[in-house]
């Protein structure tokens, strides 16, 4: 393990708690993208939410066609971004209705990731949970309310006794406003879970075939139901959201005018004063 601490800014926070939250039943994850200084500082500034393979419990891990298609994507934004050497450099998934804490599945994922990039972190977001007042220290709560969002940051080390984890501290560094970025990521979200619905109206459909009607009234009534709740919970809440940050930037972009319109004028004036005083 080698990773001293993760910065993550609040824009990459905030899409893994909203993909998080996305539902409460499943566990969800996706990649985390950034750079890592020399001092093995590893900072995240992109998040690349993964469509799940297996949705059982503690089954989430990238595959490894998804982590050679996410690096190819990391290659893409460092490119047109920053210019910074990009690349994948963690996974994050959610625990719903229980603690933060990695399980002995997430040690052995983490573990073998790490084995190729010893920098590799993991982030766990633990949601719909209730507050213990055993848990340790470093779990971060967002808030004390009863159903509480904490975070825990990680790597994975090798033991007589198997793989454990080893906490990281994890910083969360302030964007001035909501990116572009941010909104890019956040609506990749229902695409992604509704492909997640539509793979699996599929499978269901190969399994049955169509001449049970029973059967396919039964599997589309289950799929529609699912995009609809994705609509109600998710889609429009964030359609909402979205439309409040637009119009936050409507407003700032008429301060920003005026404020450029008073400058001018002052400059014109300082401009006809320095004019007479040569003169
Ligand atoms: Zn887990």
């Amino acid at each position: 393990m080698t990773a001293r601490r993760v910065e993550v800014t609040s824009d990459a926070f905030y899409g893994c708690v909203t993909h998080a939250l996305s539902t409460e039943m499943e566990e969800v994850m996706g990649l985390l993208v950034g750079d890592v200084d020399n001092d093995h500082v590893v900072r995240i500034s992109v998040i690349l939410p993964l469509r799940r393979m297996d949705k059982r419990k503690d089954r989430v891990e990238p595959s490894p066609e998804q982590l050679c298609a996410a690096a190819v994507q990391a290659e893409a934004w460092a490119m047109g971004s920053s210019g910074r050497q990009h690349r994948v450099i963690g996974w994050y998934h959610s625990h719903p209705h229980i603690t933060s804490m990695p399980s002995h599945v997430d040690c052995g994922t983490q573990f073998t990731i790490q084995r190729m990039d010893k920098d590799f972190i993991g982030i766990i977001i633990s949601c719909f949970h209730t507050k213990t007042p055993s848990e340790p220290y470093h779990r971060v709560a967002m808030t004390d309310a009863v159903d509480r969002v904490q975070v825990t940051c990680f790597q994975a080390a090798e033991t007589r006794h198997g793989h454990v984890s080893c906490h990281v501290p994890l910083d969360i560094t302030p964007t001035a406003a909501p990116s572009q970025l941010l909104a890019d990521q956040l609506v990749q979200i229902p695409n992604l879970l509704f492909k997640e619905e539509q793979s699996s109206l599929e499978a269901s459909l190969a399994q049955t075939g169509d001449k049970d009607v029973i059967a396919l009234l039964q599997n589309i009534s289950v799929y529609t139901q699912a995009l609809c709740s994705i609509m109600d919970i998710f889609a429009i809440p964030m359609l909402h959201s979205l439309q409040s940050c637009l119009s936050e930037y409507e407003r700032r972009k008429v301060s920003l005018r005026k404020e450029k319109q008073d400058l001018e004028k002052r400059l014109k004036v300082l401009r006809r004063t320095k004019t007479i005083t040569e003169v």
